[in-house]
């Protein structure tokens, strides 16, 4: 079944107009969203840490700031646009207890709240309002009169405008212009990290790695195991994000196709979907969050050897050396 799209048309900014909105966080997504609701005529303050480094920039860029207590108090809207494992801390001690009818708590992914490490009270309205894309190309749009789609999901509707708030905040940031895509926090949450973990970002580095590993355990220099397999990725990414996979096979050879479409079954086997479904049986059981959850709770060791560990592979090396002969990359 395919997903509600809402327009400007179904967008109503008075929704938001003359409220005080809070936006805690001003990082990529944080500081998109402020100074796209200010120039859209919106009450924004920046909640900031004082003399802290987005303080400053926030400052820089004509916002008004004010330490975290005070930007939250009396605010009709809150934006979590901190980091996700920090998220629940700040709730905690700034926001839980302010919750009262007529505030809403809007996020941009629904992590802390489908998997229960934010709690928010009955009587507040949750929302989320989450861009497509990084913060910079949301700003950069906006700016030139466009949009980085965006979606909207209500988890609680405490007010029946809830909906209603989360097209405006679409509308003054940009993304109704592009069009919003109705989700659940559920959906967005869980379909975010199968797609980060099984394909974007865990299974294509495996994948790279793992075909450079077998050229180069298989005598061939690792020069041109890093162009074959990793380097040239980026033509057939932008040939898939330009016009997806028909247009990509349009460009490459014919040799390049029968081996794309009689090779890659064999790689992508029943094993690989096999455990790809483990993957979203992990997600959608809450294991995966806990494991994550814990992990931050215990200072993240697991994650800084694997990343240590991933930071000496030698597909590392030999990339540095390459891009150190492609001067255009800068
Ligand atoms: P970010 O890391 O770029 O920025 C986080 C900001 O929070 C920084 O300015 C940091 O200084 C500030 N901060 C950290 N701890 C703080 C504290 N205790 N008090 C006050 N400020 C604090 O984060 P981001 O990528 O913009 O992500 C924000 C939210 O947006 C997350 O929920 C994320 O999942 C979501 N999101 C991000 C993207 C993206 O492209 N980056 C896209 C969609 C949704
Ligand atoms: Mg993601």
């Amino acid at each position: 079944m395919s997903a509600t799209v809402y327009y400007e048309k179904d967008a109503d900014l008075s929704q938001l107009q003359g409220k005080k909105i809070c936006v805690i966080g001003y990082g990529s997504q944080g500081r998109a969203h402020a100074l796209n609701m200010h120039d859209s005529g919106l009450t924004v303050t920046v909640a900031v840490r004082p003399g802290g480094k987005s303080a400053k920039q926030a400052q820089a860029d004509g916002l008004p700031t004010q330490p975290v207590d005070q930007a939250v108090k009396d605010a009709d809207l809150i934006a979590f646009l901190l980091p996700d494992p920090v998220q629940p801390a700040v709730y905690r001690q700034f926001v839980e207890p302010l919750c009262r009818p007529g505030l809403t708590l809007l996020f941009a992914h629904g992590f802390n709240v489908h998997y229960g490490q934010i709690v928010p009270p009955p009587e507040v309205d949750v929302i989320m309002v989450a861009p497509k894309g990084p913060g910079k190309l949301v700003r950069d749009l906006y700016a030139a009169g466009q949009g980085v789609p965006c979606l909207v999901a209500v988890e609680q509707d405490a007010s029946g405008q809830a909906l209603a708030k989360g097209l405006a905040y679409a509308l003054a940031i940009g993304g109704a212009r592009a069009g919003v895509i109705e989700t659940s926090f559920k959906e967005e949450t869980e379909t975010d990290l199968f797609g980060e973990q099984a394909v974007l970002c865990g299974g294509l580095s495996a994948l790279l790695k793992t075909g450079f590993e077998i050229l180069v355990e298989a005598g061939y220099s690792p020069e041109m195991a890093y162009f074959e397999c990793v380097n040239e990725l980026k033509l057939i990414i932008d040939l898939i994000y330009q016009g997806g996979l028909r247009h990509m096979r349009h460009y490459i050879s014919d040799t390049a196709k029968w081996g794309d479409i009689t090779c890659g079954p064999k790689v992508i086997d029943e094993h690989v979907r096999a455990n790809m479904k483990k993957l979203l049986d992990d997600i959608q059981t809450g294991v995966f969050a806990r494991e994550w959850v814990l992990e931050n709770q215990a200072n993240r060791p697991v994650y800084r050897a694997l990343l240590k560990r991933e930071a000496e592979h030698p597909v590392e090396e030999v990339g540095e050396r390459l891009r150190s002969m492609m001067k255009w990359l800068g």
